[in-house]
C-alpha cells in the first residue's frame, strides 16, 4: 500500500515513510491509494474475531511495509483489558432494541481518542527505534487530545512531549489529568495565556524549519493517517457485536469536530461494511452540518468559534474534511487543490449546484446540529429511559442521530468521552455528580508537574533545547 497526496503533489510513500510527517509537502493530506476491498467471505470469517485479531486484519492493509510479527505484537501489546477495561475493548450497550451505544471511552484519559493515540504510541516508539531516531513532539492543547498524547507518549524511548496549555483554562479534572504525570520525557507548558496563544507558539515554532529539523520536532495531530486508520477498527467490531449475518446494514451516529472518527467510518463504508448512513452530529459550531446540509464549505474565524459544553466538538475549520472531498471528487487532486486554494486563504467553497453536489448522497452522511440546552435534555431523557448516564459530547451524537435515523435500521450512537469530564453539565441535567471509574478518586490531590511561562515562542524554544541537551547528557553519564 502506497500513499498520496490529496493534492497530488507528493510521490507515493510507503506508510512508514508518512507516520511521522503531518501535512504532505504541498500542504495536502495523505491517503492511501486505494482503499482495500473486503469480500462477503472475509467479513463473515472477521465476524468471530477477538479485537487484537480484528486490528490486525484491517491494520496491516494499510501498515504493509511494517513486518507482520511486529505489528501482530504492536497490536496486542496495546489493546488490552488491563488498558480499556474489558476483553472487548469496545463494548457495545444496548439501551432498547436497535439502539446502541458504542463505549469508545475506557481508555487512561476516558475519552476515545485514547483507542488510536495508545497504538500511536507504541508504533512512533517501534520505528523510532528501528531507525535509530528520535523525536519531540510539540502540541497545543484545551484538554483532550494533549492528555490522550501524553498518556499514549509517556515512558516511551526516544520520544518526549512538549505539550502547551493554557494556564488555568482548562478544568480541575483536565489539568490534573496532565499535570500529575511524573514521566520525564512529558513537559507540561502551562501558557499565560489563551489556547488560541499557545496553538500560534506551535506554529512559530514549527514553521521554523532549521529549529524543527535540528532538534526532530514533529506532532500527534488529528490528521495523522495512523490515527484514521486505527479507529477504523470499531466500525467493523461494533458491526459485529449488533448484527447476526453480513446481510443486515447499520447507521452510525457520530459526535464530530476535526471530522477524524466520522472520516474512519466512511473508509469502514468504503472497504465494503455495510454501513446504510454515517450521522454527523455537531455542536453550536456546525460548519460540518452546514456543509451537508447545504453544500457551503465555510471555515469560521476564531473569534467566530463559540465555547460550548461540548469543548472537543468547538472547531473552526475540520481538518480532515480534504479527504473526504478528495473521494467525493472521485480522487481528483487538480480539483481538490483549486478548491482548497479559497479555503488557505480564509475563504470558502460552495459545491451546491455541482456535478459534487449530486453525488453526495451515495456517500451516506447526512447531518444535524444541537445546542447546550438539547444536550442537556438529551442527558436527562437517557438517563431516565436507560439509566445511563451520557456525557455531553456522545449527546450530541444521540440527539441528532435519533432525530435523522430510519426505522427498522439499527443504530449505533458512539461514545466520545465519560460523563465524569464534563461534571457540570450532567449535574445540571440530572442533579447529581457523575461517578469516578476506580482509580480517579484522588487525581486533583496528586502533586502536579508543570513548568509556567509566557506566550513567548522564543522562551519555549530555548526550554525545548534546554531539555534535549540536559537529558543527552545523563545517557551519557
Ligand atoms: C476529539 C473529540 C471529538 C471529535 O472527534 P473528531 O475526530 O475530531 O471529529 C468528539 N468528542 C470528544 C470527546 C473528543 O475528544
Amino acid at each position: 500500500m502506497r500513499y498520496l497526496s490529496t493534492r497530488g503533489g507528493m510521490p507515493p510513500k510507503t506508510f512508514t515513510e508518512i507516520l511521522l510527517g503531518g501535512l504532505a509537502p504541498d500542504g495536502g493530506l495523505a491517503m492511501p491509494e486505494f482503499y482495500p476491498e473486503i469480500n462477503p467471505a472475509e467479513l463473515e470469517s472477521w465476524r468471530s474475531l477477538d479485537y487484537p485479531s480484528l486490528a490486525f486484519a484491517i491494520l496491516s492493509r494499510f501498515m504493509d511495509d511494517l513486518p507482520a510479527d511486529d505489528l501482530r505484537t504492536l497490536i496486542t501489546r496495546t489493546y488490552t483489558p488491563k488498558v480499556f477495561g474489558s476483553e472487548e475493548i469496545t463494548p457495545v450497550q444496548t439501551l432498547e432494541p436497535g439502539l446502541h451505544l458504542l463505549h469508545l471511552s475506557n481508555g487512561p484519559t476516558l475519552a476515545f481518542k485514547d483507542i488510536a493515540m495508545q497504538f500511536l504510541g507504541n508504533l512512533f516508539e517501534y520505528v523510532l527505534a528501528k531507525n535509530n531516531e528520535e523525536l519531540n513532539i510539540l502540541g497545543a492543547t484545551s484538554g483532550d487530545t494533549g492528555s490522550s498524547a501524553e498518556y499514549a507518549m509517556r515512558g516511551k524511548q526516544g520520544i518526549r512531549v512538549f505539550m502547551l496549555s493554557p494556564y488555568g483554562k482548562m478544568s480541575a479534572f483536565q489539568t490534573a489529568q496532565m499535570f500529575s504525570l511524573q514521566d520525564k520525557n512529558i513537559f507540561n507548558i502551562a501558557i499565560e495565556g489563551v489556547f488560541d496563544d499557545c496553538q500560534d507558539i506551535v506554529k512559530t515554532v514549527s514553521n521554523d524549519q532549521e529549529f524543527k529539523q535540528k532538534y526532530h520536532i514533529g506532532a500527534v495531530n488529528s490528521i495523522n493517517w495512523a490515527r484514521i486508520a486505527a479507529q477504523i477498527i470499531y466500525y467493523f467490531k461494533a458491526y459485529f457485536a449488533v448484527t447476526r449475518s453480513n446481510g443486515e446494514t447499520v447507521s452510525f451516529s457520530v459526535p464530530s469536530g476535526n471530522f477524524g472518527n466520522i472520516f474512519a467510518g466512511h473508509v469502514a463504508r468504503m472497504m465494503g461494511l455495510p454501513i446504510r448512513q454515517l450521522i454527523l452530529a455537531t455542536n453550536e459550531n456546525n460548519v460540518l452540518d452546514e456543509f451537508f446540509r447545504t453544500g457551503l464549505y465555510r471555515p469560521r474565524t476564531t473569534t467566530e468559534t463559540k465555547q460550548t459544553s461540548s469543548p472537543s466538538m468547538d472547531i473552526s475549520k475540520a481538518s480532515n474534511f480534504e479527504r473526504f472531498i478528495f473521494d467525493l471528487t472521485g480522487r481528483d487532486a487538480t480539483r481538490v487543490k483549486a478548491l482548497w486554494k479559497s479555503v488557505d486563504q480564509g475563504g470558502s467553497f460552495d459545491l451546491s449546484g455541482t456535478d459534487l453536489w449530486q453525488k453526495i448522497r451515495e456517500f451516506g452522511i447526512i447531518s444535524g446540529t444541537s445546542n447546550h440546552a438539547e444536550r442537556i435534555a438529551t442527558i436527562s431523557e437517557i438517563y431516565r429511559k436507560f439509566n445511563t448516564l451520557i456525557d455531553t459530547h456522545t449527546a450530541d451524537g444521540l440527539k441528532t442521530g435519533m432525530e435523522l435515523r430510519e426505522p427498522d435500521i439499527p443504530l449505533i450512537c458512539l461514545e466520545t468521552a465519560l460523563p465524569v469530564k464534563f461534571a457540570d453539565s450532567i449535574q445540571e441535567a440530572v442533579g447529581f455528580a457523575p461517578e469516578r471509574p476506580a482509580g480517579y478518586d484522588n487525581l486533583e490531590k496528586l502533586p502536579q508537574r508543570f513548568e509556567r511561562m509566557a506566550a513567548d515562542a522564543g522562551q519555549i524554544k530555548r526550554f525545548i533545547i534546554n531539555q534535549i541537551e540536559s537529558s543527552s547528557q545523563d545517557q551519557e553519564r
